[in-house]
């Protein structure tokens, strides 16, 4: 069967190694005679897959020893809530950056447990810019400033975290993880949820600083407590171990292909080719994202009426590249071309849009 150029937003598309050599040990994985579904996550083969998967995770991102990384459950929206109820205590409060929906609703799930500062917010410009730094108005004494480092919806990225002095950054991180280099110290805590670039939905990978495990409030159900995960190594209870399996071969397969060192090339490779064709096209495709905030991950554009946009987002289907409709905020298109995202297909969207504009421009 042919395999299509999908450009969903997450669940996104996955290396197709990746999903041959899951399929090569579907039905007995590695001598067990059974699936690793099946498999007891109390025996030592699952133990393996969880070990190296949290060793990866620390060699590809470079991840100093004071930090654990643990493999959770209820997606990045429930670090949401889990973050501000381990991080904050009673008489304190946390600062968020707003750069759209997912930041925003970061902001809004903190605010029903702690106080919450909005430290900057490019809301009134329709989320297409990344606050400049000296835009970043931290209040006094904040647990921690909360940032999304990628913005799904309307394309716009981080393309250096601020340095904010000795207040600790909190990133959710679900769109970008892994697809370029930065300084894990400059976080006390990184989520993202894995179905975009690290495998599929159902886990997601926490990185904490091992001093933010102190001193947790008592009153946390188990489940959102980052300490009893980091103490059971992220076996506290049933994990979701297909999940994480294949978390871990795309992890090895990022690996093998040169870490985030090549992994960044190739992302601003597919990126600059479809923004070129933006740009090069006398205004018939607009870019939603200013040029100093455009994300490699999410590309989002608009062509000159919603019939064509919907016209093109239907004939892409046809020629074998789906998931290009924008999100309804934004509108428009949007390609997510995250790190399993071919060369090849960015290469075919490229090539559609240039003869779509020359057919309906
Ligand atoms: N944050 C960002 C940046 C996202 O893109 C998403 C999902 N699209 C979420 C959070 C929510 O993630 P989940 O569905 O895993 O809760």
């Amino acid at each position: 069967m042919e395999r299509i150029f999908n450009f969903n937003a997450g669940p996104a598309t996955m290396p197709l190694v990746v999903l041959e050599e899951a399929q090569s040990e579907l039905l007995n994985f590695r001598g067990t005679g059974m699936s690793v579904m099946e498999n007891s996550h109390r025996t030592k083969e699952y133990e393996a897959i969880n070990s190296e998967a949290e060793a990866l995770v620390k060699e590809l991102l470079g991840v100093p020893e004071n930090y654990r990384v643990l493999f959770l459950q209820g997606g990045a929206s429930t670090q949401f809530a889990a973050v501000p109820m381990n991080l904050v205590s009673a008489d304190s409060h946390a600062d968020y950056i707003l750069t759209g929906a997912w930041a925003e609703k970061a902001q809004k799930e903190a605010s029903k447990f702690i106080k919450t500062n909005i430290a900057a917010s490019t809301k009134e410009e329709n989320y297409t810019r990344i606050p400049r730094t000296d835009e970043i108005k931290v209040s006094k004494g904040p647990a921690y400033v909360h940032l999304c480092s990628n913005n799904t919806i309307f394309g716009t990225q981080w393309q250096s975290f601020p340095d904010l002095g000795d207040v600790s950054l909190v990133g959710d991180m679900s769109s970008d993880i892994m697809s370029r280099r930065f300084d894990v110290s400059k976080f006390g805590l990184i989520y993202a949820g894995a179905q975009k670039n690290l495998g599929p939905a159902g886990v997601t990978v926490v990185i904490i600083r091992k001093d933010l495990l102190e001193g947790i409030p008592t009153n946390i159900p188990s489940m959102l407590r980052y300490d009893i995960h980091a103490k059971n190594d992220s076996l506290y209870n049933t994990p979701p171990s297909f999940s994480v399996y294949m978390v871990n071969l795309v992890l090895r397969w990022l690996k093998n292909n040169g870490g985030l060192v090549a992994a960044e090339k190739r992302n601003a490779e597919k990126a600059v080719l479809i923004y070129n064709t933006i740009d090069n096209s006398q205004g018939y495709y607009r870019g939603h994202a200013l040029k100093d905030s455009r994300s490699l991950m999410n590309i989002t554009f608009r062509l000159p009426s919603e019939d064509l946009e919907k016209k093109f987002a239907v004939e892409a289907t046809q020629q074998g590249m789906i998931g290009l409709k924008g999100h309804r905020s934004v509108g428009g298109l949007r390609a997510s071309i995250y790190n399993a995202m071919s060369l090849e297909g960015a290469l075919a969207l490229v090539d559609f849009m240039k003869v779509f504009q020359s057919k309906n421009g």
